[in-house]
């Protein structure tokens, strides 16, 4: 599974999602994951294309029926991988890239041992509040809770994560080329 499974570790507003649309859509071999969540659909999102929507009884009826690899309360909501997508993609012979946090890749690693972790990293908090503001999707109180969840979750990533790479996002587009490097020699990566 080592270099099948790819997974991304970021606080919000590190730029993960926009690096990440840059750069898979040059690897037809790589999907990207498809997490159930009980979060509300945000402008633009599809179910089945970009999260599958659940209430919390369907998903707690998924927790209980153990069709999750891994799953985790994050800002209040459910997140979590379904394994019947995992499995498929792999059948299929794709690699996958998966986006969780960071206490979702410990309990992935429990099932996926040998996946290659990647933590993505903001310059600094600072700058972290000012991509969260600026993407202003949420509101003022929504925005304080996942920037004290950044601050926490990179402080656990750098101390118990298990991350081969790390990624500053500093600039996109060097940022974009680290990501490339990664995952296009899977053999050397
Ligand atoms: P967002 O609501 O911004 O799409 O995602 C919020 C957070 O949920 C991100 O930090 C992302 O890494 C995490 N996340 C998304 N899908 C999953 C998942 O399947 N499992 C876990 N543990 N976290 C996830």
């Amino acid at each position: 599974m080592k270099h099948r499974l790819y997974v991304m570790s970021a606080a919000s507003g590190a730029g993960k999602t926009t690096l990440k649309d840059l750069v898979i859509q040059e690897f037809p071999d790589i999907c990207y994951s498809i997490s159930a969540t009980t979060r509300a659909p945000r402008k633009g999102e599809i179910n089945g294309v970009h999260y599958f929507f659940k209430t919390k009884k369907e998903f707690e009826e998924m927790i209980a029926k153990n069709e999750l690899v891994e799953w985790n309360l994050v800002h209040e909501n459910y997140y979590g991988t379904p394994k019947s997508f995992v499995e498929e993609q792999l059948a299929q012979g794709k690699r996958i890239l998966f986006d969780l946090d960071v206490f979702g890749k410990i309990n992935f690693d429990k099932v996926y041992p040998e996946s290659t972790g990647i933590l993505i990293l903001p310059p600094s908090i600072e700058e972290l509040k000012k991509r969260l503001l600026q993407r202003a999707t949420d509101s003022e109180e929504v925005i304080q809770l996942r920037l004290d969840n950044a601050v926490k979750e990179i402080d656990y990533a750098k101390k118990h994560g298990k991350y081969e790479y790390t990624i500053i996002n500093d600039q996109l587009e060097k940022a974009a080329q680290e990501l490339r490097n990664i995952l296009k020699d899977p053999y050397q990566a």
